[in-house]
C-alpha cells in the first residue's frame, strides 16, 4: 500500500508534475499566468496540452472534458476522447493547445436567463489555469469558465474570478498606501466546512420524497432525536468510518486536503473540513467533494444527503465559509500585526469588511438563498436570516475606544491613536465560539455561516469579495487624495465604526428578542425567504457596485435573478407533486386500512359480547378518520394550488406565489399526515420512519 504522501495529488496535474514535465521556458510562462494572471500564448498552451495528455494517458485516461459550473449549481462536463485519426488510418491520442484553452460544449439546455437565444446556444468554456487539471475516472478534467459568445458569464466561476480580481486591485492600492511595494497579488482564501447526512440506500429507496426531492416531505420526529447531543463528536460507527476512509483517499488523490471529520449534532450527520486554499480552487474542490461524497457513499451501500433540511425537526446541514485575504507572500491581512503600522492596516481591512457586510447585507443574504436553505435559516439551529457580525469582546472594546476616543481598557496607553500606539495583542484562542452569529471573526479570518450544505460556495464569495473590494475602493480613493495620511486614516476608521456599529452583535443570534431589536431598533434587513431577497439583486446600489467593479454586467444580473428565482420555484414545485402523490397513494390508504382493521376488530369483539368495552378502538377510528378527511381535503387543495402556481408566467410573481400559496399548504398537508403516523401501527405505515432512517447506518 502506498502511503498518503505518495499518492496525495496523484491524479492532479499540479506544480510538481508541471515542473517535471514541462520545459523550463514553458513552465516559467505558465507559472506567470497562474501567479499573475497574464494571458497564455498558444505555443505555450500547445506544449502544456501535449504534456497534460501524455501524463493523463499514462494514468489510463482516454477522454478529456472542460469541467464547469453552470447556474444549476452542480458541475457539468461533456467528454471528448483524445482519439484522432492519422492520415494512414491508424488512431493516435491527440490534444491541442486550442482544445485545452477553449471548448464549445453543446450546452444549450443550461439556464442562461435569456442571455443566449437558443439559435446561438453554443456558449464556450475557457481554461482557468489557476485551478489544476485532474483525472476523474478515465477523464482528464480541465477546470473552466463558461461564457456566451457575447462574453456574458453563464456560470459561477467567471464572476468569482472577476470578484477576486476586483479585490486584488483594490487591496493592492491600500497596501501601497501603507508602503508595501513588494506584494504582487492579494487573494482571498476559503476553507469550507461541509455538513452532510449518511443513510442506507435501503431506507432511501423506500422514500419517494427523498428520491425525488432530496428531503423528506413527511415524517414524525424520532423518539430518540438529538436531545441528548450524544452524537456530536461521538464515536464514529464502523460503516461511517469505512466511508470516511474511502472518501479521504479519493479526495487526497485529487489533491483536496480533507483534514477533519467528525459527527455533527444530529444523528447520521457528519462534517468534513479541508485545509483552506485560494477561493476559486476551494470552490472547485468543494464541488468535487460533494460529488465524490455521493459516489463513495454509493459504493458503501449508503446515500449522502446534501439537502439543507432532509428531516424536519432535526438539525439541518450547512456549510461554514471560512474566509480571509492574504498577499502572495502569505501575509494574512485579517491578522493583527506586530507593529503599530501593521495594526492600523489590519484595522482598516477589518473596517472594510464591517462596512461591506452592513452595506451589502442583502447581497450576502441572497447569495445563500435557495428553497432548501430557507428551511434552515432562522430555525434555531442555524443563523437567523438577519445578517450581523460577531467580533468578540476584545476587538469590540478596541472599536469602542477608537470610536469614542476613550482609553482602551486593555492598553496602558491612554488613547488609541493609529500609527502611534501599539494595539493590544489579541489573544487568538480567545476568538470566542459564538456559534449563533452569521458572520463571525475568528482571530484571523471570518466565518460566514449562512451557506446551505448544497450551495456552491461561489455565490457567497462573489458577493463577499466584491463588497469588500468596494469598501477598499472607497477607502483608497480617499486616502490617495489625502494630505495627512494618518489623520485621514484615523478619521475614516472612526467613521466606519460609527456608521456601521449596528451590524455588530455579540449576543445570541437565535434569540427571538434579537430579531426584534435587529429589525425594529437597528433597521437591519430580515429577508426570510428566497422570494423575499432575490429581487433585491437588482436594487440600484447593488447593480451600481457589481457593475462598477466589473464583476457582473447588468444583463448578467437580470439573468441571474431570473435563474435563481426559477431554481427556487422549480425546487418547491418538484416537491409539491410527490407530496400530493404520496398523500393520496401511500399515506391516506395506509390510514384507511388501519382504521378499517381496527373497526373490524371492534365489531368482532361485539360479536363475543355486547358488554365488551370498545371505546379505545372507537376513539382511534374517529381520530384516524378525521385525519384522513383532512388529508384528502388538503391534498386536493395543494394539487389545485400547484396547478395555479405553475400557470404563472412572471417569475417574480410565481416565486411570491410559491412562498404564499404552495409552501404554507404543504405544511398544512404534512401536519395531519405526521399526526396519523404516530397513531398508526407500524406495519401499516408505508415507508421507513425518521427513527429507522436516522439510525440506519451501523
Ligand atoms: P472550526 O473551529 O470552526 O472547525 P478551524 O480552525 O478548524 O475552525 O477551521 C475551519 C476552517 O477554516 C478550515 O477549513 C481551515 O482550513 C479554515 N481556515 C483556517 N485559517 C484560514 C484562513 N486564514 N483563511 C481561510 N480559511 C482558513
Ligand atoms: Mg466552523
Amino acid at each position: 500500500m502506498k502511503s498518503v504522501p505518495e499518492y496525495f495529488g496523484s491524479q492532479v496535474f499540479d506544480d510538481r508534475v508541471m515542473r517535471s514535465r514541462l520545459s523550463a521556458d514553458v513552465y516559467a510562462s505558465l507559472r506567470k499566468t497562474i501567479d499573475e494572471g497574464h494571458q497564455l500564448d498558444l505555443s505555450v498552451a500547445n506544449s502544456v496540452a501535449e504534456a497534460m495528455k501524455t501524463w493523463a494517458v499514462e494514468k489510463g485516461a482516454t477522454h478529456f472534458t472542460h469541467w464547469f459550473q453552470p447556474l444549476t449549481g452542480i458541475t457539468a462536463e461533456k467528454h471528448d476522447s483524445f482519439i484522432s485519426l492519422s492520415p494512414d488510418g491508424s488512431v493516435i491520442m491527440e490534444f491541442s493547445g486550442k482544445e485545452l484553452i477553449k471548448g464549445e460544449p453543446d450546452a444549450s439546455s443550461f439556464p442562461s436567463g435569456g442571455l443566449r437565444a437558443t439559435f446561438e446556444a453554443r456558449g464556450y468554456t475557457a481554461w482557468d489555469p489557476t485551478s489544476y487539471a485532474f483525472i476523474k475516472g478515465k477523464t482528464l478534467c480541465i477546470p473552466t469558465a463558461f461564457c456566451s459568445y457575447g462574453g456574458h458569464a453563464l456560470d459561477k466561476k467567471t464572476p468569482l474570478l472577476r470578484s477576486m480580481e476586483a479585490l486584488n486591485t483594490q487591496a493592492l492600492r491600500i497596501l501601497r498606501l501603507f508602503g508595501n511595494t513588494t506584494a504582487k497579488r492579494v487573494v482571498s482564501s476559503v476553507g469550507p466546512e461541509q455538513e452532510y447526512f449518511l443513510i442506507t440506500r435501503e431506507m432511501y429507496e423506500k422514500r419517494p420524497d427523498l428520491k425525488y426531492t432530496g428531503r423528506t416531505l413527511f415524517g414524525a420526529k424520532p423518539p430518540k432525536g438529538q436531545e441528548l447531543d450524544d452524537h456530536y463528536f461521538g464515536a464514529i460507527k464502523p460503516g461511517v468510518a469505512a466511508f470516511m476512509e474511502d472518501l479521504n483517499d479519493e479526495l487526497w488523490k485529487l489533491g483536496i486536503m480533507a483534514k477533519t471529520e467528525h459527527n455533527e449534532v444530529a444523528p447520521a450527520q457528519h462534517e468534513l473540513a479541508p485545509i483552506y486554499t485560494t477561493t476559486n480552487i476551494a470552490t472547485d474542490h468543494n464541488q468535487l467533494t460533494m460529488e465524490i461524497m455521493q459516489k463513495v457513499a454509493a459504493r458503501h451501500g449508503l446515500v449522502c444527503l446534501l439537502h439543507e433540511k432532509p428531516f424536519a425537526g432535526v438539525n439541518g446541514s450547512g456549510k461554514h465559509n471560512n474566509w480571509s485575504i492574504a498577499t502572495d507572500s502569505g501575509q494574512n491581512l485579517l491578522s493583527p500585526g506586530e507593529t503599530p503600522y501593521e495594526n492600523a492596516q489590519f484595522l482598516l481591512f477589518l473596517c472594510a469588511v464591517i462596512k461591506a457586510v452592513d452595506d451589502y447585507q442583502d447581497l450576502l443574504r441572497l447569495s445563500v438563498a435557495t428553497a432548501g436553505n430557507d428551511h434552515r435559516l432562522g430555525a434555531n439551529e442555524a443563523p437567523p436570516a438577519v445578517i450581523s457580525m460577531f467580533l468578540g469582546d476584545e476587538l469590540e472594546a478596541v472599536m469602542e475606544a477608537i470610536e469614542k476616543d476613550i482609553p482602551y481598557a486593555g492598553s496602558e496607553k491612554t488613547k488609541m491613536k493609529l500609527g502611534v500606539d501599539v494595539l493590544p495583542q489579541f489573544n487568538r484562542d480567545n476568538t470566542d465560539r459564538n456559534r449563533t452569529s452569521p458572520f463571525a471573526f475568528t482571530g484571523n479570518k471570518f466565518e460566514f455561516r449562512m451557506l446551505g450544505s448544497s450551495n456552491s460556495i461561489a455565490c457567497a464569495n462573489i458577493m463577499l469579495n466584491s463588497a469588500v473590494a468596494e469598501s477598499l475602493r472607497i477607502y483608497a480613493d480617499r486616502l490617495e487624495g489625502a494630505e495627512d495620511f494618518e489623520t485621514t486614516l484615523h478619521e475614516m476608521i472612526r467613521k466606519t465604526i460609527r456608521d456601521h456599529r449596528r451590524i455588530i452583535f455579540n449576543g445570541n443570534g437565535y434569540d427571538e428578542s434579537w430579531i426584534k431589536e435587529a429589525t425594529e431598533k437597528r433597521g437591519l434587513l430580515n429577508y426570510r425567504t428566497t422570494a423575499d431577497c432575490m429581487p433585491h439583486l437588482l436594487d440600484e446600489k447593488n447593480v451600481a457596485m457589481l457593475t462598477g467593479l466589473k464583476v457582473f454586467t447588468e444583463a448578467e444580473l437580470y439573468s441571474r435573478r431570473d435563474i435563481m428565482l426559477e431554481n427556487y420555484c422549480k425546487s418547491v414545485m418538484i416537491e409539491a407533486g410527490p407530496m400530493v402523490e404520496m398523500a393520496r397513494r401511500m399515506i391516506a390508504p395506509a390510514i384507511l386500512h388501519y382504521a378499517a382493521d381496527v373497526a373490524r376488530a371492534a365489531a368482532a369483539k361485539k360479536t363475543i359480547s355486547e358488554a365488551l368495552p370498545c371505546s379505545c378502538e372507537v376513539r382511534l377510528v374517529e381520530k384516524l378518520s378525521e385525519l384522513a378527511d383532512q388529508i384528502a381535503e388538503r391534498t386536493d387543495e395543494l394539487a389545485s394550488r400547484l396547478e395555479e402556481v405553475q400557470g404563472i408566467d412572471d417569475i417574480v410573481k410565481q416565486s411570491a406565489a410559491v412562498r404564499d400559496r404552495l409552501l404554507p399548504q404543504m405544511s398544512e398537508l404534512r401536519d395531519p399526515c405526521d399526526q396519523a403516523e404516530q397513531l398508526t401501527e407500524r406495519s401499516y405505515w408505508p415507508m421507513p420512519t425518521y427513527g429507522e432512517i436516522l439510525f440506519s447506518v451501523k
